[in-house]
């Protein structure tokens, strides 16, 4: 779905309120209602003959979307500044698979960042080798491996910054302009930080991609993705989704839509207790890491400071040492963290998590770290009292001491 009228430039809290909310849409109402649509009725047989344009906001069919759909798209489009326009798709894993697929064809190659999301690497490393596309794992924090790595039929690379699990913040300018230099389209996975905290196309990617299952819908109660870009890849994102019958539930896009007009209130309050918490997890005894961006003196921050607006609360850390079983006893001594995959919602969750199968060229545990610090927990702090959280962390560290 396309730019609509509304796109000036206003900052991104005024647009979060503002964008997608056409009159001829929501009509006297603050949002656009649940338009449920297989079919849109044309007037005559000399309507239907005339046919529609292919192209955003015309009632073709409901594959195509209706107001509901078009409001979330718009707004999304609103919020990436340089984008023309996105498409939504049933999952953020969806529009991963999407968004390289209308950019790829056989024959081509593919530079995958080595910490990525891992249903990225399985699209990347196990389905596309089936249409004859070659994907190849690459260090995101080895620059000159990295420009080492094109050939002449490298024809895309996908980013993900911070890493999944991980944290490891790339060079995402530098990386989408070698990537431009050598004739390959940069996708980049802005999940983590949304258009609010990283402006994707402004730095230079040219697909933004988002799980809009996380921020976005913010209440652990839908599934959804999107991708954005400009005019050039837009087209193409728009011409494989529907090929693909891509299409999302009016009800699910206005779900979402009621999360994205609160989502820049929920990141600020969720990345300022997860800062506090980050902060007293650096001062624990347990704790050898904490891979926590946003938080100075952590791996990343530089390029973070330099290239982010704003954060989240999703981050990791690692114990010092310990067996799998006193990192279990930890997760399941905690009462206010759900034990659970997502994040982004309001409720804070931890998981335990160990990438090194799920990571090729960069090992875990680190280079330069001690071999033994290794288990690590990924928390994602919700909206409760960073206090309270505080608290039960204190606890479950405790629990863990007790054998
Ligand atoms: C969750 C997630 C996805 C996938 O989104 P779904 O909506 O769960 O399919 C993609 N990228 C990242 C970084 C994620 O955390």
């Amino acid at each position: 779905m396309s730019k609509g009228a509304g796109g000036k430039e206003r900052k991104p809290a005024t647009k979060l309120v503002e964008a997608g909310r056409r009159k001829e849409w929501t009509g006297a109402v603050v949002n656009p209602p649940v338009w449920r649509a297989s079919t849109h009725l044309y007037e005559d047989s000399k309507d239907l003959a005339k046919g529609r344009p292919d192209a955003d906001g015309y009632f073709y069919y409901g594959r195509r979307g209706a107001p509901t759909q078009w409001a979330l798209a718009e707004a999304l489009t609103e919020l990436e500044p340089g984008a023309e326009g996105t498409m939504l798709y049933p999952s953020g894993v969806a529009a991963i698979a999407h968004a390289l697929l209308a950019v790829l064809k056989p024959g081509d190659r593919l530079l995958v960042t080595d910490n990525a999301y891992e249903p990225t690497r399985s699209i990347a490393l196990g389905m596309l080798a089936h249409y004859g596309i070659e994907a190849q794992p690459f260090d995101p924090l080895d620059h000159s491996a990295f420009e080492a790595a094109f050939c002449d039929r490298t024809k895309a690379v996908m980013m993900e910054s911070p890493g999944s699990l991980t944290m490891e913040v790339a060079d995402i300018p530098f990386l989408a302009q070698v990537a431009r230099k050598n004739g390959a389209v940069s996708i980049l996975d802005n999940t983590w930080a949304s258009p609010l905290g990283f402006r994707a196309l402004e730095h230079g990617c040219d697909i933004s991609v988002m799980s809009l299952t996380k921020h976005v819908g913010g209440h652990s109660d839908l599934m959804m993705g999107s991708a954005s870009a400009g005019e050039e890849y837009y087209p193409a994102l728009r011409k494989v989704a529907h090929y693909m019958g891509q299409v999302v539930s009016p009800d699910d896009a206005s779900l979402a839509l009621r999360g994205l007009r609160t989502m820049d209130v929920r990141l600020r309050q969720s990345t300022t207790s997860a800062l506090e918490i980050a902060t007293w997890l650096q001062m624990h005894p347990h704790v050898a890491h904490v891979l926590c961006p946003m938080l100075p003196g952590t791996p990343g921050h530089d390029l973070w400071a330099r290239d982010f607006t704003g954060g989240c609360g999703l981050f990791s850390f690692v114990f010092k040492g310990g067996k799998p079983s006193d990192r279990a006893r930890f997760i399941d001594a905690l009462t206010l963290f759900g034990i659970g995959f997502s994040w982004g919602g309001f409720e804070s969750l931890a998981v335990p998590f160990d990438p090194a199968r799920m990571r090729s060229v960069r090992p875990w545990p680190p280079a330069g770290w001690n071999p033994e610090d290794r288990l690590g927990i990924r928390l994602s702090i919700g909206l409760e009292d960073a206090g309270d959280l505080i608290q039960d962390l204190k606890q479950a560290f405790e629990a863990m001491g007790e054998e």
